[in-house]
């Protein structure tokens, strides 16, 4: 089996070029963000607040989360319902950092992932791919660009969704998400001893796409 782990804060074009690059060599994508999205919906919905340990983790026995793959595109279901979408608004982007920080939440995702990386070739975008769910995954990546660069790219595409908000509302949420992520206490967002850093602040997507699909075939080695 093929493992490969892509990690880095948000807005670093992981997604994209995860997506691509699997798309390249035949394996599965898989963004585990999106699971963690799912819970912080479900406990939104629940109006259980997401900070809250004791009040997240009583509802995840009750969560019946899949994710599905129909071509290249991962689909997120809380039981029957599809809420790829809906997992992408701001405030649930806000409160998949909180419950993230919650270990009773990483644990619960933590078999599912591995679970989902035995059964195929894949390759694993997140936040602790390389250091704590696939540590022996045979190529990791710590993909990563200027907080500025992140949020211009984040702004273009919400305004393309139609979504108009300013620059510096984007770069503040970037900040913040980043902040929760790397100072939280379990399973922060760390670069893997050896992961190879990819900074794509100066590059353009294809240049991107080039140089991680490199990365892989190298088997990692820069
Ligand atoms: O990647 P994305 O921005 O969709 O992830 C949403 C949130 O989920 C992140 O801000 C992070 O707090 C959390 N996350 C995580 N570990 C992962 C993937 C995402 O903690 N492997």
């Amino acid at each position: 089996m093929l493992a490969v782990a892509v990690d880095g804060p948000a807005g670093a074009g992981k997604s994209s070029l995860a997506r691509a690059a699997a798309h390249s060599l035949g394996c599965l994508y898989i963004d585990t963000g999106a699971l963690y999205r799912a819970v912080a919906l479900y406990a939104l919905r629940q109006s259980a607040d997401p900070c809250s340990a004791a009040a997240v983790e009583p509802l995840l026995a009750g969560i019946a989360l899949a994710l599905r793959h129909n071509g290249g595109t991962q689909q997120v279901f809380l039981g029957d319902e599809d809420v790829s979408e809906e997992i992408r608004r701001p405030e649930v982007s806000a409160a998949a950092s909180k419950v993230a920080a919650h270990p009773c939440v990483r644990t619960f995702l933590l078999g599912l992932q591995r679970r989902l990386a035995s059964e195929q070739d894949v390759i694993m975008d997140g936040r602790d791919i390389g250091t704590v769910v696939l540590p022996d995954a045979q190529v990791k990546i710590f993909l990563t660009a200027s907080p500025e660069e992140r949020a211009r790219r984040r702004m273009l595409e919400l305004q393309e969704k139609g979504t108009s908000v300013s620059f510096e509302q984007v770069l503040a949420e970037i900040h913040n998400r980043d902040y929760q992520d790397t100072y939280r206490a379990a399973a922060p967002l760390r670069q893997a001893d050896d992961a190879i850093l990819l900074d794509t602040s100066a590059l353009t997507f294809e240049e991107a796409l080039a140089q991680l699909l490199h990365l892989i075939r190298q088997g990692g080695q820069p």
